[in-house]
């Protein structure tokens, strides 16, 4: 028997919820069992197996008022939850759309006349994911719906501090026999994840780079190919030539949507001096109109802060900013309203790079603002980070975009923040410390799950040139 996990309520602070972990036996067992699977859910090629996902999307239709209301247990927001269960929708019928075209394959001529070659794919029989807390339901399904579509059996091991949106998922996936036997989410924390990548033939991993290196560390062990979406530290750069309410209003929200919750938030912003002044106060006067969802869900625009361990980090990063000389204007402590943690939007100047603030992922609403005097310097302070997941440049679009090719990151937004949230076509790494592998967006992240396999055939009946006794 494993140790039960209590589970906390984001808005409450109570242990209203529990988990029981499978024993590893019982992962492994779960893992043959869905493996096996597999091979039937291969054979009933793409029409069928994109007919079965509508068939769960309509399913988690009926129901969606449960996964709605098991989203805001987990995570104590309503909007943005509603917003991802939308997205993840809409992320179904988007990826049933691009599959077939993305699948076909073709015949190819080779250099040889009298060799052709047959192009084949064919997918990794069973993938793990492995995901966080922060969009609990949008990371466990993003690489989930391509990998069923290329063929492969997946398994989910969602994270241990929001838990409750499987149960709906699952009463929806249990009216579809076909999908059920190959779709499966266990409940658990690291040790269920290890035992996962011990079984699996590729792992997706969305989460921090401390597990990461772990889970990179396993993979390796096994062989077998890790996809890691890891931490980031997105910077914004504000030129003098940016229109300043687009920037600020897009940094505002590129900030603290989701509590700053966001891999892709931006979390430090980097101002040209000749505007920094009326930049920050318009970011603060924005910053002030913001009201927490409290203590009413349906109203406001902050909730609260997901994880117990997550506030401690927030509020150390102030505590060592202050500490250092940081001047606050607004927001700056973590309250405890009703038993939950929440963070109005905070922000800081006097910032340098000496503080956790400017340097570590703080995963809150803080925006700390720092003057630049020259864009090289705006450039080079951008790039002073472990990380290199995305950034934002605010300026006319040609000086934007000759920053753009500069910063060291996978995606950049301009005049716009966290554009990668919102749409999914470009395709992007993770640069730096921030993840590994092939792009999660765009077309790439379908091929990810499929391994390339060469069929050549010899088309005629004549000895080939390069075999014995054609010559010497
Ligand atoms: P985390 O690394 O603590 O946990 C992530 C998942 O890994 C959880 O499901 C956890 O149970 C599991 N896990 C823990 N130890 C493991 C092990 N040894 N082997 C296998 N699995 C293990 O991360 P978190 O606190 O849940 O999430 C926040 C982090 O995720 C932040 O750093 C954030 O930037 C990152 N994140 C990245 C992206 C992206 O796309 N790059 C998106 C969202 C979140």
């Amino acid at each position: 028997m494993t140790k039960p996990i209590e589970v906390r309520n984001p808005r409450t602070g109570k242990f209203d919820y529990v988990i029981i972990p499978p024993p590893p036996r019982l992962v492994v067992q779960q893992c043959k069992r869905t493996r096996r699977a597999q091979v039937r859910w291969q054979q009933l090629g793409l029409e069928g197996r994109i007919e079965a996902l509508q068939q769960w999307k309509q399913a988690i239709l009926s129901g969606r008022d449960r996964l709605i209301e098991a989203l805001v247990n987990d995570t104590g927001r309503l909007s943005t939850s509603v917003l991802e269960i939308d997205s993840f929708l809409s992320s179904i019928d988007r990826w049933c759309r691009l599959a077939p075209d993305l699948l076909q394959e073709s015949a190819k001529n080779t250099a040889i006349p009298f060799i052709a070659l047959q192009q084949t794919s064919v997918p990794y029989p069973l993938v793990g994911v492995i995901s966080p807390w922060n969009f609990p339901l949008l990371l466990s399904t993003i690489d989930t719906i391509p990998a069923l579509l290329a063929g492969c059996a997946v398994i989910v091991k969602p994270s241990e501090i929001t838990p409750r949106f499987v149960a709906p998922l699952m009463t929806a996936l249990n009216t579809v026999p076909k999908l059920h036997d190959v779709l499966t989410f266990v409940e658990g924390a690291g040790a269920t994840g290890s035992t996962l990548i011990e079984n699996v033939d590729l792992v997706c991993f969305t989460g921090s780079v401390a597990t990461g290196r772990k889970v990179a560390q396993a993979a390796a062990k096994q062989f077998i190919p890790a996809f890691l979406e890891l931490g980031g530290k997105d910077p914004a750069i504000v030129l003098e030539s940016a229109n300043l309410e687009l920037a600020t209003s897009a940094i505002l929200w590129g900030s603290v949507v989701n509590t700053g919750q966001s891999c892709l938030s931006i979390e430090r912003i980097y101002v040209a001096d000749s505007i920094f002044e009326k930049f920050y106060h318009q970011l603060v006067a924005k910053a002030h109109r913001l009201q927490l969802a409290y203590p009413t869900i349906e109203s406001g625009d902050i909730g609260p802060i997901i994880a117990e361990k997550q506030a401690a980090i927030i509020s150390d990063h102030l505590l060592d900013a202050v500490e250092k000389g940081a001047v606050i204007h607004s927001g700056g402590v973590i309250e405890d309203l009703g038993g939950g943690w929440w963070c109005r939007p905070t922000v800081l100047t006097q910032v340098n790079h000496s503080m956790k603030v400017m340097t570590e992922e703080t995963f809150g609403p803080i925006m700390p603002v720092m003057p630049f005097s020259t864009v090289e310097e705006a450039v080079s302070l951008a790039n002073d980070s472990i990380y290199g997941l995305s950034a934002a440049v605010f300026a006319s679009e040609t000086e934007a975009l000759e920053i753009a090719h500069q910063i060291d990151a996978g995606a950049i937004s301009i005049n716009d923040a966290g554009l990668t949230a919102i749409m999914h076509e470009g395709e992007k790494n993770a640069f730096k410390f921030s993840g590994l592998g092939g792009s999660r967006m765009g077309a790439a992240a379908l091929k990810r799950f499929m391994r390339k396999k060469a069929i050549l055939i010899k088309t005629n009946d004549t000895n080939d040139p390069w075999w014995f006794g054609n010559g010497e």
